[in-house]
Order: structure tokens, then sequence, then C-alpha cells
């Protein structure tokens, strides 16, 4: 993979250019993707953004969300559209893998494919150009470096703004993490210069929630959490039951498992949701408590330090079991680490 800004001088002459991301995308992966694909559109691009599949409704006001392909539902048009694309841009993932059943077209395509992401261990070789760095809040954070290193930030509309400012926000756990950098801050301040609203955006993401879905909440909080103290760890399990009972959609399970942090004392938190053909795990940490490991080593899975996710091909019942023992098995971490 050679260095992102080699492409740079291409940016002038018009390409067929695809933007995808991984499956199930988050704030991150669908505002990074819209405020690159929103960017290339003014700069005199063809630009058709494919999700590997469907996304969270509360993402669907973002700009240009509504010409955003769904994988799954447009096979033929997005295939026709891969064979046609000079570059591929491949957003907030690290391996191809990460975009379901888009992974095989993906490899196949002939177009030149580049990589901005900040997930750790990036398959480099499946990519030509690219950028991968974990230090970084998030992909939308990159689409800005890249945008201000291209010379263009005086292009950056209202509606690139609001794009970029919905990856940096969620990422960040609302500029919590520490990934909320100093670097953050001052784009957060260049957006606001074009125009962005920002409590529009925080209205659009967190307040657009249905009564059901907070009754959910309330549910998984009372009769779904498991803390065990010993440990520094709570755990929410979710039977796939809860999810017909409140009419639970792609999305609404979001942010749920940043709940149990504010315990006092919790370190790890998870939640194992049973989705009936995958049970979906994620997991939330504090300090050392490295959640990138514990995904990887127990449930197939990855992310980064504080923020991870994997997933399970067993029972709902044999995963919850495999997370207790897991928990067991790093006691030592678990019980002995301090703030
Ligand atoms: P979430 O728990 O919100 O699904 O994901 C948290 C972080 O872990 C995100 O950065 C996401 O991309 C990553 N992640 C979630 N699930 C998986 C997975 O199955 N494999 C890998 N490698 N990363 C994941
Ligand atoms: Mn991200």
């Amino acid at each position: 993979m050679q260095a992102i800004e080699k492409i740079l001088p291409e940016l002038t002459n018009p390409k067929q250019i695809v933007i995808t991301m991984h499956q199930k995308p988050d704030g991150d992966a669908m505002g990074s993707s819209l405020g690159l694909g929103n960017f290339l559109q003014s700069l005199g691009h063809t630009v058709q953004v494919i999700a590997p599949t469907n996304w969270p409704k509360f993402l669907d006001w973002l700009p240009g969300a509504s010409d955003v392909w769904d994988y799954e539902r447009k096979k033929e048009d997005s295939q026709k559209c891969i064979d046609a694309a000079d570059w591929i841009f491949c957003l907030d993932f690290n391996v191809m893998s990460r975009t379901k059943l888009m992974t095989e077209p993906l490899t196949e395509a002939k177009a030149v494919k580049i990589l901005i992401d900040h997930h750790q261990e990036p398959d480099v070789a499946a990519f030509s150009y690219g950028v991968s760095d974990v230090a970084k809040s998030s992909t939308a954070e990159m689409v800005y470096d890249f945008i201000e290193a291209a010379g263009y930030v005086d292009k950056i509309t209202k509606e690139i703004a609001e794009c970029i400012y919905t990856g940096i926000l969620t990422d960040t756990g609302s500029f919590r993490h520490p990934g909320a950098s100093a670097r953050v801050h001052s784009i957060v301040s260049k957006l606001m210069e074009s125009g962005l609203d920002h409590t529009v955006v925080h209205q659009a993401v967190f307040d657009n929630g249905t009564e059901t879905r907070l009754k959910f909440v309330g549910n998984a909080l009372v009769n779904r959490m498991e803390v065990f103290y010993e440990y520094n760890t709570a755990l929410i399990a979710i039977p796939a039951a809860d999810l017909v009972k409140f009419s639970i959609n792609a999305g609404d399970t979001e942010g749920l498992v940043n709940y149990p942090l504010s315990i006092e004392g919790i370190k790890l938190a998870a939640i194992i949701i049973d989705r009936g053909e995958l049970i979906k795990c994620s997991f939330r940490s504090k300090g050392a408590i490295d959640v990138n490991i514990f995904a990887r080593k127990y449930f197939n899975g990855g992310g980064h330090k504080n923020a991870a996710g994997g997933q399970s091909t067993d029972s709902f019942e044999e995963t919850v079991a495999r997370f207790k023992a897991a928990i067991k098995e790093n006691k030592d971490q678990l019980s002995t680490y301090k703030f």
C-alpha cells in the first residue's frame, strides 16, 4: 500500500468512484463515506456510495444518505458500478471481510483501491494506496485530513461538515474518548466556520428514537444486565425475543453497551445480542483493558483498544457462558486494574 498523498494530483481528472465501508455501518462509516462522497462530487467526479448492508435509521438524515445503495438490495447495479469504477475508496475497515457479501466483488475488482481507516492490523496488501492510523479518532477525521492535504478545505460545505462531524461525534463517544485530541477540536472549529450547526447534528443523531426503543433500553438495564464486581465487569445479554417484543431495528442497540461503564469501578462492559443467524458481541473498556485483544481472542472480532466487537456462531447461552469463562481467565488483569 502506497501513501495516499500519491493520488492527490489525480483528483483534478474526473473519475468514476465507488466509496464503501464496513457492514452494518455506524455513524463514522456513513459520515466519513458521505463526507468524502459529497466532496469528490463537488470536484466533478461521478460517485456512488455503496453500503454492504443496511444502516440504522438515525443516519438517514445525513446529506446524501438517500442516494446510498444497500448492496444486499442492489447487487446487480452495484456490481456494474464496481466493474466501471476507476477508484474504490474503502473507509472505516481494515480487512475486506468486514464488507460481508462485498468481500469477493471488492477483492476481484480491477479498480485502484484506496484505504482510509483507523483500525488495527490493516491488510495493506489488499489496497494500492491508503492511510491507516490507529491514533486517529475516526475515519471522518482522516477524511478531513485528506481534503486538507489536497488543498481544498475551502470546498467544505455545511453538508460535508455535517457528515464529517457525525463521524467524529459518534466515534469519540461525544468527544469523551482519548482520541478526541486537540487536532479533533480544531477540526470541529473549522467545520463550524463552514456552517456546521452542532446542536442540529446532536439532535438528529441522539434525539430521534422511539418510545419502544427507550423502553427496550430500560428493560435491558433492569432485566438483562449482570454486574461482576469482582472482575470490574458488566454484561448485558439480549435474547432474540426482546428484539421482537420491542420491534428493535438495525442501530437501535447502538450505544447500549456504554451504559454499564457509568457504574463506579466498572472497567469492562459487554453486550451480547442474539440476532438469530448470528450472536453479535460488543465490548467497551476504560484505560489499559484492551478489548481489541479480548475480542480477537474469544469472539473472532477486533476493533480498537477501548471499543471492539465480535461474533459467535454458538448458541446464545454458550456465548454468554464463553464470556463468563473469558473474564474468569482474565481475572488477574480485570480485578487488579486501577485508574
Ligand atoms: P461495535 O461494538 O460498535 O459494533 O464496534 C466497535 C468497534 O469494533 C468498531 O470500530 C468496529 O469496526 C469494530 N468491530 C465490531 N465488530 C467487529 C468484528 O466482528 N470484527 C472486527 N475486526 N472489528 C469489529
Ligand atoms: Mn470508525
